[in-house]
């Protein structure tokens, strides 16, 4: 995929009628959905890339894919900047540590006490399944470690694929409320928001590619945060706006 890759002249959707055409069953086969690639040269062409995940070691940004779960990305680097004071952040030391003394080093990341026990739930499967060894664990094929994920306490689609793609570099995508918004309002997700519709969108519409996922859901990230706010989307500055429908145009 090309950061150079040109944009039409005028905007797909604004240039032909002031109704766009709506998705209602937008079909899954590959390629069928060209719009998705067209938002990520435009995105990247914006806003550059953004150097995800902010992790030095996989096991790092498995800690903060956990950590993350409802807050801010300030109050996970907090947290996991305490559990590097204390040499915590590997599997083993994570599973010699006490539950309460491990809640009390993340506080900052919030719901501490239940990301304490998911902790310990991921550590515990590492070394049950994969003798705590993280090479053996994203050695495992893809849709088989992503069933094993899904099924470790605390871990749901989000988290899993951040994992897989983040620090295993298996290529599923990302999908998260920004990703979720932003299709909505360009009426590409055809009323259906469930998250494996959303991965597959984006999967069967985009070559099978690490960096590109990795990529794309930074900058969605970066898009949601700065301008598809969920009450007063930014659009006037958003380097989407070319491609929103023209009957999303009313928005303030
Ligand atoms: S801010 Fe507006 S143009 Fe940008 S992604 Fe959201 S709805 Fe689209």
């Amino acid at each position: 995929m090309c950061a150079s890759r040109i944009l039409p002249a005028r905007p797909r959707f604004r240039s032909r009628s002031p109704q766009p055409p709506r998705r209602s069953t937008p079909a899954l086969e590959r390629g069928a959905l060209p719009e998705l690639r067209l938002y990520y040269d435009a995105l990247l062409t914006a806003y550059g890339p953004q150097h995800w995940w902010p992790g030095r070691t996989r096991f790092e940004v498995i800690v903060g894919a956990i950590l993350t779960q409802s807050t801010s990305w300030s109050n996970v680097e907090r947290a996991i900047a305490a559990l590097r004071r204390e040499n915590l952040l590997s599997p083993l030391a994570l599973e010699r540590i006490p539950t309460p003394r491990l809640a009390r080093l993340i506080r900052s990341s919030g719901y501490f006490h239940q990301k304490a026990r998911k902790l310990k739930a991921f550590v515990h499967f590492l070394r049950q399944h994969y003798g705590g060894s993280l090479d053996k664990l994203f050695a495992t094929p893809t849709g088989q470690l992503r069933e094993q994920l899904l099924s470790v306490r605390g871990i749901g689609p989000e988290t899993a694929d951040s994992i897989l793609l983040y620090a295993g570099k298996h290529p599923v995508f990302v999908v998260d409320a920004y990703t979720r918004r932003i299709l909505e309002r360009h009426h590409l997700a055809g009323g259906k928001h469930s998250y494996e519709h959303i991965r597959q969108l984006f999967e069967q519409n985009l070559p099978s590619n690490v960096p590109l996922f990795n990529e794309y859901h930074a900058l969605i990230v970066h898009t949601g945060k700065r301008f598809c706010r969920k009450s007063v989307p930014q659009c006037e500055n958003c380097a989407l706006r070319p491609f929103l429908p023209a009957s999303e145009e009313l928005r303030p």
